[in-house]
């Protein structure tokens, strides 16, 4: 960062603050020469990435949608907004992380399984439910049973402490 005063390239941050989106981040800096202070902003630029549907269709991320969808399979359960949130927080992080600027739609109807799985059974098993369309009551109850199953060995795991 060139300095405002003298033009001198060497400059140390004394101060760096982020906005409350998060998306940009405002830096105190003081100059390496003359010791005078000034302030620079940074963005924080996050390329869009598209949702490739079942269909082939193609359609630009959109975090209100996938909380919405989260919203809907968590509806009249005890899970607090807080948990929502941080979970379309996860998600989208490992969205941008993947280096990639697309994302098939089935790979973020994976990550929010995981997650709701973590965080409440019925809103995993309702998510669940639509998203992987379950034609038959087989696959439907060997799901829930798979469920079930690391459940108990889970609290057998707890037992045995
Ligand atoms: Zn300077």
């Amino acid at each position: 960062m060139k300095c405002n005063f003298c033009g001198c390239l060497d400059s140390k941050v004394v101060d760096s603050r982020q906005n409350e989106e998060g998306n940009s981040i405002r830096r105190r800096r003081e100059c390496m020469k003359c010791g005078k202070r000034f302030t620079t902003y940074e963005t924080i630029e996050t390329a869009p990435v598209m949702v490739i549907k079942k269909n082939g269709a193609r359609q630009q991320f959109a975090s209100a949608k996938l909380r919405s969808g989260i919203m809907r399979a968590c509806e009249k359960r005890p899970v607090p907004m807080l948990l929502i949130d941080k979970l379309v927080e996860e998600i989208e992080r490992k969205i941008q992380n993947n280096l990639n600027d697309e994302v098939t739609s089935k790979q973020i109807g994976e990550y929010v399984m995981e997650g709701l799985k973590k965080i409440d059974e019925v809103a995993y098993v309702r998510f669940a439910a639509v998203y992987r369309e379950f034609k038959d009551i087989e696959s439907w109850l060997s799901e829930i049973n798979t469920i079930l199953k690391d459940k108990n060995a889970e609290s057998k795991d707890k037992n045995s402490d």
